[in-house]
């Protein structure tokens, strides 16, 4: 997609406000439909509004998406929405015990550098069903580091252990 003559997200979405966003998601969640969020940085590859914080709500089970716009890093309802989507442990502190690959060590080694250094960075878990996954039906971590390239990470399951790291650090909790 040429990125100089279209918006970032390759989806068609409605504007909302953050009332909008906890409303479609709560009601998502509680019919078993799948949704599914992520957090566009102002300078995300996908991002429909350079400058702004986009909060994108994929509802894909009814094929629907939902933006709300932010001056800042909308972390309240970041927190208060990944619960339901990962599980209330999503920002535990688990214990040390499961190995991660190597290739997931040098991704998490990078984004802990980044954020050490106060350099802008996010991360995009993509579904299976997400609208930005060009995978074939894997998840796909997705991290952007400000002045990289962005990295690519698929998996045949859920990364709960990765994305629980990731989100950790993304939140400053380590
Ligand atoms: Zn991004
Ligand atoms: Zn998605």
């Amino acid at each position: 997609m040429c990125q100089s003559c279209h918006s970032g997200l390759p989806l068609s979405f409605e504007v909302v406000d953050e009332a909008g966003i906890v409303a479609a998601a709560t009601a998502a969640h509680a019919s078993q439909q799948a949704w599914h969020f992520h957090v566009l940085a102002p300078r995300c590859t996908f991002s429909p509004k350079p400058g702004a914080y986009t909060f994108l709500l994929e509802l894909t089970d009814a094929k629907r998406a939902l933006c709300a716009f932010y001056d800042d890093k909308p972390t309240a309802v970041n927190k208060q929405l990944l619960p339901l989507l990962h599980g209330t442990d999503a920002l535990a502190d688990k214990p040390a015990g499961v190995s991660l690959s190597d290739e997931d060590e040098a991704l998490l080694a990078l984004i802990e550098a980044a954020a050490k250094e106060g350099t802008s960075w996010h991360h995009h878990m993509m579904f299976p069903a997400c609208g930005l996954n060009s995978s074939d039906g894997k998840w796909r971590l997705f991290v952007e580091i400000d002045g990289n390239e962005p990295v690519t990470r698929d998996y045949a399951d859920e990364p709960s252990r990765v994305l629980n790291r990731v989100e950790r650090i993304y939140f400053g909790l380590n």
